[in-house]
């Protein structure tokens, strides 16, 4: 990684660097882009001692993930990687002003948000889940199932329960879902029990854990219900920042009905030059999916600027730029 001029106008700035913003990169830099990340360094699982599902990763550390990313992104003089926090971004002419925390400013023809989601614990209300998120509580089946397969297993949350029951069941037989004090519609609740999951409709007193690890659901009865892990169905997170709809992307309701913001299966916005990647777009993406979405945004970005060389006249000095 060189250090490129702040003034120059950049082929490409991408704010965030998980794996949807670090696979844009590498795509971009290998593609002889003149490319800018920027990343504050929170990835969303920070929580997790291990991450995955992602193939030749699986197991690996959140940190080590960024690292290995790092260490690889740094053999192309084409990518600046600077590990700040972006304030703002602006339309400015043709392009786009960014502007970081410290002050350093960046002009780009094209922006990539990739800055992910983070998770408003707060908004679950459920005493004592700081002790036990991204160790023995979880946001996806997915993700951490397989290391609790067989145990007793909670499923928190009333809004997606009865969809997340019939993929819990499969890594154990025995799954109770915690409502918290919102009844379940009476349709729902029969059809859980009817496949032997248990639903727990009083309001949660507190989750009792030990070292990181959920041992009991303790209810307003004062019933403390045993459980070895837990999975959440609720909505409890939202966007890490506003850039994509300050630059006027539109937000509508994607497939799986949350609100989220408007782009195609290469991250392309409606507003030109503004893309949005991983769970930036997505709400939860996962590592693979959010990488693979930032590599199909950067070579979806790398075939529009072909086409603008190509159709421009006299460009064969522009070229040379690019490779020298
Ligand atoms: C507890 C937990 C466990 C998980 N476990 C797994 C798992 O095992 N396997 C799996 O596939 N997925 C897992 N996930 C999901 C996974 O973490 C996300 O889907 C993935 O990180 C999304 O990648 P991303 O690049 O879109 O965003 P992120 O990885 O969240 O990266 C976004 C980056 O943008 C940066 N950023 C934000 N705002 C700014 C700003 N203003 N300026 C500069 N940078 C900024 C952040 O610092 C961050 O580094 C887990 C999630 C959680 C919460």
């Amino acid at each position: 990684m060189e250090d490129t001029n702040p003034e120059a106008l950049l082929d490409l700035l991408i704010v965030g660097g998980g794996p949807a913003g670090m696979s844009a990169a590498l795509v971009a830099g290998r593609a002889m882009l003149s490319t800018v990340i920027v990343n504050a360094e929170t990835p969303r699982n920070a929580v997790t001692t291990a991450s995955h599902g992602f193939l030749t990763r699986d197991g690996a550390h959140p940190t080590e993930l960024l690292a290995v990313a790092k260490g690889q992104l740094r053999k192309y003089g084409t990518v600046r990687y600077l590990a700040e926090t972006v304030e703002a971004v602006r339309k400015l002419g043709g392009g786009f002003e960014v502007e970081l925390v410290d002050g350093a400013r960046f002009m780009t023809r094209r922006i990539v948000i990739a800055t992910g989601y983070r998770d408003d614990l707060s908004r679950l209300e459920l005493p004592g889940i700081e002790q036990v998120y991204g160790k023995s509580v979880y946001p996806c089946i997915f993700c951490d199932g397989f290391e609790h397969r067989g145990e007793r297993l909670a499923i928190f949350g009333r809004e997606d329960a009865d969809h997340y029951a019939p993929k819990v069941r499969l890594w154990s037989d025995d799954v109770i879902v915690f409502t918290n004090g919102t009844p379940l519609p009476p349709d729902a609740k029969a059809e859980l029990e009817l496949r032997n999951v248990r639903v727990l409709e009083h309001p949660i007193r507190r989750l009792v854990s030990e070292n990181g690890r959920l041992r009991a659901v303790e209810l307003s009865t004062g019933d403390r219900i045993e459980r070895d892990a837990g999975f959440i169905a609720e909505d409890y997170s939202l966007a890490a920042t506003t850039f994509a709809e300050d630059l006027g992307v539109a937000t509508s309701r994607n497939e799986w009905g949350m609100e989220a913001l408007s782009a195609d299966d290469f991250g392309k916005t409606a507003v030109p030059g503004v893309y949005v990647v991983g769970d930036a777009k997505v709400g939860f993406g996962g590592l693979i999916w959010s990488a693979s979405e930032g590599a199909g945004c950067a070579e979806s970005i790398v075939g529009e600027i072909a086409a603008e060389h190509w159709a421009t006249a006299n460009v064969s000095a522009t070229y040379t730029d690019r490779r020298s």
